[in-house]
């Protein structure tokens, strides 16, 4: 073992990645959690992570990374729907689109098994405890501003099919945002709104009007039960260091969220992976981060600004007019709206939202 420790404020999977990579090359690490248990920040839901426009296989990156990880359902279809509900379905007929997994206290949540090989490794745990603000090395306590918010319900006894994403763009109930139906199984989904304008407050508010007034979504859910609800909040962004004051920044904390879609469970778990190297190596951390993930995350950046200038009838134009389309041509469909949009919104926009949400030591 090492002389040094180091201290992670924070054990979502950002916190909790970073402590299994960092002891499974023998360094002592502990860990501080503000809540009583594991998983206490994200009340139970389903969180997906995208598995296409990426070489390798999640699953295998993840295995490759020293991760055990079980119980990701993959996901081969997602209905995207325009606010007229006109839809149009992608599909893969090979390798899953998506990966979907259960977040929160439960046992076979990512967050829960990530825990179990954290402890496992020899981490040290803290629980109901925070660091000092000048004993933290990797701070990984989630998103360090609101940019985001979202508030869902997760829904039982339903009857659904389980490799399919529902998806909707629509001002009307998901200011800014959208909307979305992840099945875990057969009998269990959560349908949640997000809004980069609306807090969760008034989020809920909308949520509960859409699911009576959308025919697709209500649908989904005829005959199930509310099992709860559960909300958050997010941060994005593309810091030009996430080191400060000699401070790690990782996942939520650094704003590593692909902002047009909200993915940041991925980011979480490769920054950990980067931090670790970045210690154990002694490797500049801010390259490594990125040279891995910072062009997707300028892109989903760019696709924010211009989603934001956005009404209903520019949503319309935005889903494909084909009923059905293959990822690859998808993927080709996206790459040309997304040459506009970087034209558009460069790295002036990025600068002065760095400056609007600086991360501070
Ligand atoms: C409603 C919602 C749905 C989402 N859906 C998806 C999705 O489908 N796919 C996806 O990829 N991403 C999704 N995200 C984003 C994703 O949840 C985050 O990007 C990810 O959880 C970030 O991981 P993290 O470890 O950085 O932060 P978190 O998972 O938030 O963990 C931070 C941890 O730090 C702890 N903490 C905070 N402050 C302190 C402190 N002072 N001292 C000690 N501990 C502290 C917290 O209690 C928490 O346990 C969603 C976010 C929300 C809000």
């Amino acid at each position: 073992m090492f002389e040094v420790e180091i201290n992670i404020q924070g054990a979502g999977l950002a916190g909790l990645s970073s402590a299994i990579f960092l002891s499974n090359v023998g360094i002592n690490v502990s860990v501080a959690e503000k809540y009583s248990h594991i998983g206490i920040a994200h009340n139970e839901n389903t969180q997906a992570m995208r598995n296409y426009g990426q070489g390798e296989d999640l699953l295998s990156e993840f295995k490759n990374m020293g991760l055990k990880l079980k119980n990701l359902k993959p996901i081969y279809r997602i209905n995207k729907y325009a606010p007229s509900l006109r839809k149009s379905i992608i599909y893969s007929k090979d390798k899953p689109l998506f990966y979907v997994f259960k977040r929160g206290p439960r046992e076979d949540s990512i967050d829960h098994q990530l825990y179990d090989q954290a402890i496992s490794n020899g981490t040290n745990f803290n629980f109901s405890y925070s660091f000092k603000n000048s004993e933290i090395d990797v701070v990984a306590r989630g998103s360090t501003y609101n940019t985001g918010f979202g508030y869902g319900k997760v829904f039982q006894d339903v009857d659904i099919d389980d490799d399919l994403i529902h998806f909707l763009l629509d001002n009307k109930y998901a200011p800014d945002g959208y909307i979305y139906a992840l099945p875990f199984g057969k009998h269990e989904i959560t349908i949640a709104s997000t809004s980069f304008r609306k807090n969760v407050f008034e989020l809920k508010k909308l949520f509960d009007k859409f699911m009576v007034e959308n025919k697709v979504f209500s649908e989904l859910v005829e005959g199930g039960s509310i099992k709860h609800d559960f909300s958050g909040t997010g941060f994005y962004s593309l810091p030009k260091t996430a080191v400060i004051g000699r401070k790690y920044y990782v996942g939520g904390a650094a704003g590593f969220v692909e902002a047009s879609r909200g993915f940041g469970d991925y980011y979480a778990v490769k920054s950990g992976f980067h931090v670790s190297r970045a210690i154990n190596e002694k490797l500049d951390y801010d390259k490594l981060w990125r040279d891995d993930f910072g062009k997707e995350l300028f892109e989903g950046f760019s696709k924010r600004m211009f989603l934001r200038g956005l009404d209903n009838s520019g949503y319309e134009k935005l889903i494909p007019k084909k009923e059905k389309v293959e990822i690859s041509e998808y993927a080709k469909l996206s790459k040309r709206i997304l040459k506009f949009f970087l034209e558009l919104y460069s790295v002036k926009k990025l600068n002065n939202w760095r400056q609007e949400y600086p991360l501070i030591p």
